[in-house]
């Protein structure tokens, strides 16, 4: 049995003092990543510093100019919010589509940024190597079955897919972290937020010691108003992505494209920005064509392994069906 201690924070400095004070307890919000991953024996906390008794930090706000959600909103809160569900609706779909209801209704906005790759080695302590478990130790994955790893942002040390899906959306539609620390508090660009593996896959985030995830601020634009999430995977409910892409336009009267965003999960190490895809779309008539000569862009310095070559083909095709399905749904809504 592995011995933890308990903690229920009140306030988000108290926790950080907390953390601060004990290098190996960790920060605790709804529990279905962590909680799972030290029932593997992957992570080992000394103390599990609750925070989801803290008042405040829950809320999700909108204003003219921006959607902030505090780090101890639900998932299911989040997706359900009449507010993210009209002007940033990516994120609303994207929440829906991940896990299960149970799930979301526990886990937190903070805990679903920092979950943990579901790369079969990383999880299972059986596998010795795994540099990002145990630096150093080698990449089971590189020789190993590889079906649902990273094709972009690999590296020789590691090619664990990033999992989650609010993530991605957040990424197309410029989101930032907002970050209380002992030294105060700051905020990064969601895209800085989430490192590449390199040569040391353990670091997943910049975070500084005892760092927590306040709040997520996502700006109000109108590609983010018409914005949508697809989400394609091996069974239609309860399961991680093998590609999808968060999607965004503002499509001019003329029917051209002014604004265009894309972002790709399920087949890279971070969240992935498309921004040759999105050149490639601004400017132009909002068309089939032009959505299937864009997406072809996508995934362009994918570097396949053994058994997950599909992945680039069926990115480029969930970005192309993203850009139609959006495009056709405005559409309808406008006739
Ligand atoms: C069966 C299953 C299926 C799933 N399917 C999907 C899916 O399809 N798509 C998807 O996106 N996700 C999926 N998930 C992952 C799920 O979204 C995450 O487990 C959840 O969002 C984590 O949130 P939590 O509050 O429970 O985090 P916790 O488990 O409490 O914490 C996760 C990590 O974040 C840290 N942490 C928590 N809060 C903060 C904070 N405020 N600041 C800094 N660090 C913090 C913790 O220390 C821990 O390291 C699935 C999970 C399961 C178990
Ligand atoms: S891909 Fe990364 S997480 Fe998976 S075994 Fe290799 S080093 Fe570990």
């Amino acid at each position: 049995m592995r011995t933890f201690e308990y903690t229920r924070a009140d306030a988000l400095e108290t926790a950080v003092a907390l953390l601060q004070g004990d290098p190996s307890a960790a920060p605790l919000g709804g529990g279905t990543t962590l909680i799972d991953l030290m029932k593997c024996g992957v992570a080992d906390p000394s103390r599990l510093v609750d925070l989801t008794w803290i008042p405040g930090h829950d809320a999700v706000e909108a204003d003219a100019s921006a959607l902030r959600i505090g780090a101890l909103c639900r998932m299911s809160d989040v997706a359900a919010h009449p507010e993210v569900r009209r002007r940033w609706p990516a994120i609303s779909r994207a929440l829906l589509l991940g896990a299960s209801q149970q799930l979301r209704n526990m886990a937190t906005i903070g805990g679903n940024l920092m979950q943990r790759t579901r790369c079969g080695y990383f999880r299972d302590p059986s596998f010795t190597e795994c540099n990002k478990r145990d630096p150093g130790s080698g990449c089971a994955a590189m020789h190993g079955e590889n079906r649902g790893h990273a094709v972009l942002g690999t590296s020789e040390h590691c090619i664990a897919t990033y999992p989650g899906d609010l993530a991605v959306a957040l990424t197309a539609l410029d989101a930032v972290v907002h970050l209380l620390g002992p030294d105060g508090s700051r905020t990064l660009p969601v895209d800085a937020f989430f490192l590449l593996p390199g040569e040391t896959p353990q670091h997943e985030h910049p975070l500084r010691p005892a760092e927590l995830i306040t709040a997520v601020e996502v700006p109000a634009s109108a590609c983010a108003a018409r914005s949508s999430y697809l989400k394609v995977r091996d069974r239609v409910s309860y399961e991680f992505a093998a590609a999808s892409a968060a999607v965004g336009l503002e499509v001019r009267p003329d029917g051209c494209i002014a604004d265009a965003r894309v972002a790709l999960g399920g087949v890279a190490t971070k969240p992935w920005r498309e921004r040759d895809v999105e050149a490639a779309l601004t400017g132009r008539p909002a068309s089939a064509a032009v959505f299937r000569e864009a997406a072809e862009l996508a995934a362009a310095d994918a570097r396949p392994r053994r058994h997950n070559a599909y992945k680039v083909e069926l990115a480029r095709r969930t970005v192309e069906r993203a850009l139609l399905t959006l495009s056709a749904t405005r559409e309808d809504e406008e006739r």
